[in-house]
Order: structure tokens, then sequence, then C-alpha cells
């Protein structure tokens, strides 16, 4: 288990003691869904209610509740912010009275911009899965879910559009549990369905809550007895609920099998630990559009997803490559993430930054170990529901705006200058796609460039480079679409018309075989030679994995400030594979010996021994081409599913299954990317137009031999990624 419930003791040394929320009392989180689950609605309503905590006397006092909808609208704006913050405090439980900070930090619903999603899995401790009580899990939401698996991050789920025609909140559960594999238990029942959906009960505290028909705002309900045709349900959820908390609390387990009572408090903070295992997922009924439901995911927001402190360390790297570990501490030196850029049109470039160790003051300076510069944060802000506000301070734990620092790339670890370190930044998938692009008028050339390159910075996964056998610019990305939408935005915020190329693959190399590599540059003919020798282990890793460099220099046979040239000479010979020049990746190296001159010996030297041995090793390791591998679904009316698969195996496809929804037929097939070009054409005239598909990148496959030869004759060979 890696989290930890946080104690006490580490809790009041890590603050600082003038925070205005303390970090065992601050949740970021994040709120993912499939598209038009509502999400959006949530998110609104979540910043409604915890503004309106401040109004509760004004609507008891008789103050008009009707104009929450006209600042709502006006939040509404706000929410495409990358990060917001609110305040919530609970009535009842082990948080109760504590006044706590929520930040919602935005995550993407749709896959297209995975980097988005992975971006801010990164800087999120918990989240909230929004399914609805309809469809239950839809296939975006399966992606993103188990995205959050990579990342460890525990969740809620919240079953939303219960007022919905066909609304089922116990199927929606269970379809948590079929589809991915969660140990979903809901906290409270659903009283009602449909337009008769009309609170919760709470499985807890075995209390209905109603909400009252006046008020369309949702802010009223009453705490009553459970509905008698409820009560046997309820007990029998219940009953479940403890039993499954008890796989993770033995106080409770003892309890329970004694029969014992056992305490709201002791219930919650049960829950809490069963959370944060991330074995166990407690889900919500509710209809955010409708105003119910909201406010017992909010609590249970405070009382069961992690705290920063609750989290294992993050983890970085010094410029030896060797690991370090961060964790929250107000006293500590500061260190964070810039994890998204956004332009705005009164400040300028916003930076947003997730403070995970240290106290970051405005006016104080950042080192970026990529640029190797350090830079002035002029102003620092936190966005709230309706506004954004000037700090003079933030802390670890927080999630902020950074104004001022200019050369920055998402993904950069920003720190204390006397700090050696890289945290480590989100993993961003391989482009799979890449084209050339020109400007329609020579004159717009420069503007491109920069226009690019402004986009390149604020979005990972899409590549610039050139080609240098024709010099033309080349851009990569995760899809046409992604593509598209940069020529898109090329043209709108940078008015610049550009023409692009023909899409090609974006192909990568790896290997099959551990193999070793010995890498010599000297020379030494006269005055001052060069002198750099590295030995080295190569081994392939699993797919996805990256790269993993590690040093094992022992007794200085390659001396300390020569590692990192090494390390460097290695990365860049991995820009260009030994197949058909494309980049490499899924690999280890470990530097294990080498020698060197106590005058011949330099940074360059040293670097050339890196590509040598790694050109050396590469060799002998067996190294394959690997294309981008498409994970497709097409929906279909039935009469059009054998034509439709058929097509699908010509072009490689491999059916992954079959499905029905409603009366569509929907085949999933995984099919390389090669043999999707021009495939909404073909499939519009195989279904006389019915049919419609969507895909995703999935993962990268070995070409089959066959098919090699040809792509290393005739594949325009895209040049490594910037
Ligand atoms: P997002 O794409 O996940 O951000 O979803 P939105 O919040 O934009 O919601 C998509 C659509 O579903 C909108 O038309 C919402 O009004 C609607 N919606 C959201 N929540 C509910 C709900 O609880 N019940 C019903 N009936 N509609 C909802």
């Amino acid at each position: 288990n890696i989290f930890q419930m946080s104690s006490n003791e580490n809790f009041s040394s890590a603050n600082s003691s003038n925070r205005p929320t303390v970090l065992e009392h601050t949740r970021n989180i994040g709120i993912a869904a499939h598209i038009d689950a509502g999400k959006t609605t949530c998110t609104e309503r979540v910043l409604f209610y915890s503004g309106v905590v401040h109004k509760i006397g004004e609507v008891h006092e008789g103050g008009a509740t009707t104009d929450w909808m006209e600042q709502e609208r006006e939040r509404g704006i706000t929410i495409t912010s990358a990060a917001i913050s609110c305040g919530w405090t609970t009535s009842e439980g082990p948080f109760a009275s504590i006044p706590h900070r929520i930040n919602i930090i935005d995550t993407p619903g749709h896959v297209d911009f995975t980097a988005e999603v992975e971006r801010s899995l990164r800087v999120l401790d918990g989240a909230v899965g929004v399914f609805t009580s309809v469809e239950g899990v839809q296939p975006q939401s399966e992606t993103v879910w188990r995205q959050m698996d990579k990342y460890n991050v525990p969740r809620l789920g919240f079953i939303n559009k219960m007022d919905r025609m066909g609304s089922n909140f116990l199927a929606a559960v269970e379809s948590m549990r079929d589809k991915l594999g969660a140990n979903a238990h809901p906290l409270f029942l659903a009283i009602g369905a449909e337009e008769n959906f009309r609170g919760l009960v709470d499985l807890v505290k075995m209390v209905a809550y109603i909400y009252d028909d006046t008020d369309q705002s949702g802010v009223r309900f009453t705490v009553e007895d459970i509905p008698s045709d409820l009560a046997d349900q309820a007990s029998e959820y219940r009953e479940a609920l403890l039993e499954a908390v008890s796989d993770f609390d033995d106080d409770i387990a003892n309890k329970y099998l004694e029969g014992e009572p056992i305490s709201e408090e002791e219930f919650k903070l049960g829950i809490r630990k069963a959370t944060l295992s991330l074995k166990f997922i407690g889900v919500i009924p509710g209809s955010a559009f409708k105003n119910k439901g909201v406010q017992m995911l909010m609590d249970a927001v405070v009382d069961y997803l992690p705290s920063p402190l609750d989290l294992p360390p993050m983890k970085g790297e010094d410029s030896d490559e060797q690991s370090v570990e961060v964790s929250p501490d107000d006293s500590a030196k500061v260190a964070g993430l810039a994890f998204k850029l956004m332009s705005d049109p009164y400040v300028g470039k916003l930076v947003f930054y997730r403070i995970y160790q240290g106290t970051l003051k405005k006016g104080s300076s950042l080192y970026n170990p990529r640029t190797r510069k350090s830079e002035r944060v002029s102003r620092l802000m936190v966005m709230k529901a309706n506004d954004r506000e000037d700090i003079d301070v933030a802390y670890s734990g927080d999630i902020c705006a950074l104004i001022g620092v200019k050369d920055v790339v998402t993904g950069d670890t920003l720190a204390d200058k006397d700090l050696d370190l890289r945290l480590e930044p989100p993993s961003f998938p391989e482009p799979v796609i890449s084209m050339s692009i020109e400007p329609a008028t020579k004159a717009d050339q420069e503007r491109m460039g920069i226009g690019l390159q402004r986009l390149a910075e604020e979005d990972p996964t899409f590549g610039l480079s050139t080609n240098e056998e024709t010099g033309q610019t080349i851009i990569s990305g995760m899809g046409e679409l992604h593509l598209e939408i940069i020529r898109d935005r090329l043209f709108r915020e940078f008015k610049v018309d550009a023409n692009a190329g023909k899409p090609q693959i974006a192909y990568r190399e790896t290997m099959l075989k551990p193999s070793e590599g010995n890498g010599k540059f000297i020379r030494q003919s006269g005055g001052r030679g060069q002198y750099g020798h590295a030995m080295i282990k190569m081994e392939p890793l699993e797919k996805g994995k990256g790269v993993e460099l590690e040093n094992k220099i022992v007794g200085g046979s390659i001396p300390k400030e020569f590692i990192k040239p090494t390390f460097d000479g290695i990365k860049e010979a991995a820009l260009s594979g030994v197949v058909a020049g494309y980049p490499v990746i899924d690999f280890k190296i470990t530097l294990y010996d080498g020698s060197f001159h106590d005058v011949d010996s330099s940074e360059m030297a040293f670097k050339m021994a890196g590509i040598f041995a790694f050109k050396d090793a590469m060799k002998n390791a067996t190294p394959i081409l690997l294309e981008p591998i498409m994970k497709v679904e097409v929906s279909t009316p039935e009469e059009y599913q054998g034509e439709l698969m058929g097509d699908l195996n010509r072009r490689r496809g491999q059916i992954q299954g079959i499905d029905s929804r409603g009366n569509a037929c929907i085949i999933q097939a995984f099919v390389p990317l090669e043999n999707m070009f021009g495939y909404s054409t073909d499939m519009r005239s195989l279904s006389s137009g019915r049919a419609d598909y969507s895909m995703t990148p999935s993962h990268f496959e070995q070409v089959p031999q066959s098919l090699v030869q040809t792509i290393v004759e005739t594949s325009s060979r895209e040049p490594a990624r910037t």
C-alpha cells in the first residue's frame, strides 16, 4: 500500500504557521468523464455550492436565489482554466467544521488530447469519475480510468443524470465493476429515478436526504427517515459497504464480526483508508443538472480523497540521473512542476504550477534545469470560481499560476537554484503521425516558425523539427485531427496560412535482446587530444516505458562531470535508430565502466563516446521497427457488420470484440495506422453512409518483417523530435 493516512506528527511539522489552509485540509482533484457525461455541469455546481456557503444566511433571510443561474454563467467562463480553487466545509464526519480548500484541475475527456489528461494526472492527488446513470461506463471514460490506474490516483464515482429516462444507479455501479474491474460500492442509494429522483439514502448514517422541490438551486434538503420501501435495500447495501471496508480496516473488521456498533466517524475513516488503498471506489448517485447529490459528493471529496500529505513522495532525479524524492514541507527549498501553459489576454503567459515542496514567494526566482536559467516570478495567482486572486505566497501542495516565467515548456521543473533536481515529468505518448508544413507565402516563414514554437511549448505531444535533407519543417502529433487543429490555430492566432504535406507514419525503433556497447572517442595526434570512453549495457523495456538511464560507475572510472555528457550522447544517438533512422524507444541503458585521460578528456569527447557506445550496443541487440497501432471502434447497423469486419481484416486489423449498444453493433479492433488512411471513405461506402467510427492511438507494435524493407525504402523519414 503506497498511501499512508497522514499522522498528526508529519502534519504539524510540514506546515508553516501562516498558511491559510493546512496541507491536511487541501484536496487537489480532477473530474474525469466521457464527453457529455456532465463534467462541466458538475464543476459549475461545485463552484456554486462552495460560493453559496457564505450566502446561506441570505437564503434564509429570504434573499433571492433565482439569480444564481446568472452568476453561474459567468463562472462557466473560468471553468476552462487549468485549475480553479474553492472552499468547502463538511458539517459532520472526521473533518467536521474544518474549512478545506479544494483545487479542481481540469482533466479533458477527449481522448484526442491524451497529453492533457496525462499532464493533469501528474499533478492531481485524487479524482472523481463522472458516469451517466443511463449509459454507465463508456469507452472514453474507460481510457481515462486506466490512465488513472497508471498514476495511482484514488477515486470516487459520481453517477450523474439520475433524472434522465432509463436511469439506473445500481446498474451503472455494476458497469464500473464489469468494465473497469473496480471494487465499486455505493456510499448512497438513489431515492427514485428519472423524474421521480428526489434524494439520496446515506448508507453511513442511515438517513434519507430529500431535496426541497420548491428550491430549484438544490441548496435546501431535509433529513428524514429512510423511506420504508428502501429500508431493506439500504440495510443490505450498508452491510456490503461495511464488509468491503473491513478488508482495509482491522478495527472495523473486528467490530463488524463481533456485531459491535461502529460510529459514523470510524466508518468514514474506514472508507477513507479503503479509498486511499486504491482498491476501493465509493459511488454516489446524483443529477448535476437538477442540483441533487452534489453536496454529498463534495463532502465525500473532503472525507475520502487524499491530501498532499497522504501521497507517496514525488520522484525526481539530480544532474547525475540519480533518483531523488521530494515530500510536502513548507520549510524545504521550493520545487514544483509546470504542468500547463495558457496565454491570457490580460496578464500574458500563465504558467500553472504545482508546488511539491517548499514555499514560493512572489518576486522570487525559480531555476529551470532544462534551460539552466533562473526567472523571476513577478506575480502569483490562484483562480477562484468567479475571479482570480493575486497572492503573495504559495505553499507546498498548492496549485497556483505564475506570471513572469517565459522560457518554459509543459513538464518543466522549476525549483530553487540550490536544489539539484529535475522532477519526473508526465510521460507523454509518442506521436504517431507527421507531415511537412510550409507557409502559403514566403513572407510568413518567420511568423510560422514562432507560432509553431509557441504551440509546441504548450503541447508536449506536438513535435517540431526540420528535415535536414530537404530543409522542410516537419510537425508531428497524435493524429490527423490533432495536426489539423494546430494548422487552424496557426491561422487564427498567428495569422499564418500554411499548407501541409501528406501525412506520414511516425515509426519508432527498439530492440529485442539485451546487449553491450563499447564507445571510444580518442584523437591523439599533436596538440591537445580527445579522450572519451564509455561502456554500457542495453536492455529492452516493456512497451510504453520510455527511456531509462542508470549510472553505475564506481571508483571514478568516468569522472562525475563527464557522466551527464555521456548520457547526452546516448540520448542524441537514440533520436535516430539503426533500422531506418527513427527514434529509439523503450530501453534502458546502464553506464557501468569506461576510462579517461587527465588532460585530453572533455565533455565533447564523452558525448561522442556515448554516441558510439549506443550505436555499438544497438548492432547486437536485434533492432526492430515499430509502427503505431490504433484502437478503432466502428458503430454500424448489424447488416453491414460482416462487410466492415472483412475490410478491417484486410487492413491487418485484429478484431477485439463485438458488442451491441442500443440497436447498433460496435466492432472493436486494433489496426495499424498505416492501413487507416482513407478509412472513413471506404467505411461509408461499405455501409451506405450509416456506419461511424472513432480511433485513438493505442500502442506501438513490431512491423512484420515482410513489410520492413518497403518502409525503409519509401518512407521520407521524420527526423527526431526537438
Ligand atoms: P461534459 O461534456 O462532460 O462537460 O458535459 P456537460 O456538463 O457539458 O453536459 C453535457 C450535457 O448533459 C449538457 O446538455 C448538460 O445540460 C447535460 N447534463 C449534465 N448533467 C445532467 C444531469 O444530471 N441530468 C440531465 N438530464 N442532463 C445533464
